[in-house]
């Protein structure tokens, strides 16, 4: 999505040739028209979408935009703790390794969101290694759900997250896909059809 890709050479910071912080448009803050146009691009790459699975807490402006694009499908979150007031819900869990943390989570998502046969699409705001989509589809495998796709803001194609999906059958989509950094500026890959 050329709009993305200018957004990002014009707002971003590439930090060590490994992180990009978007922290002008969509974390910190958020400029709702380029994540609106995000989500429409997402959303018509995939159809027969029941529900949207995302992870807290940038993914969820993420989950938004694509759900509302979809024709208004739910958003399910993952949570990332649990409180005095989910201590007692009954989760799918599973372990994460953080790729900006470099620690490990776990992720709690609610049973009675997601039925078997559910038709469900994974969003997130990056796809780096693969490790959040990774543990997502788990919990939706162990939900007997199918996966529609993964759905990424943007992605950074080095990190090999795209490969690990694709391997295990996901479609993987995103709406600014990064080849490599150089000098600490984005080179992007050639634009999806
Ligand atoms: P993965 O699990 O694919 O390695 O990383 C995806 C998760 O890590 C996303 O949920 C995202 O929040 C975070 N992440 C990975 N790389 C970046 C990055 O370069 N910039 C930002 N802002 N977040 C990232």
């Amino acid at each position: 999505m050329k709009a993305l890709e200018n957004k990002i050479l014009l707002d971003a910071k590439v930090i060590d040739n490994k992180i990009l912080k978007v922290d002008f448009f969509f974390n910190y803050q958020i400029d709702t028209k380029i994540l609106k146009d995000v989500g429409e691009y997402l959303a018509s790459k995939f159809k027969n979408v029941d529900k949207v699975l995302t992870i807290e807490a940038s993914g969820i402006a993420f989950g938004i935009a694509v759900a509302y694009a979809l024709g208004n499908v739910p958003v399910i979150f993952a949570k990332k703790s649990k409180t005095a007031l989910t201590i007692n819900d009954d989760n799918y869990i599973c372990l994460i390794h953080s790729f900006t943390h470099g620690d490990d989570c776990h992720v709690y998502v609610r049973k009675d969101f997601l039925k078997p046969g559910d038709n469900v699409l994974i969003v997130d705001d990056f796809l780096a290694t693969g490790n959040a989509a990774i543990g997502l589809l788990d919990i939706l495998k162990e939900a007997k759900c199918n996966v529609v796709g993964l759905a990424a803001g943007i992605e950074k194609e080095m990190q090999g997250g795209r490969k690990r999906l694709e391997d295990l059958g996901v479609k993987v989509v995103s709406a600014a896909r990064i080849k490599e950094f150089k000098n600490n500026k984005p080179v992007f890959s050639k634009e999806e059809c």
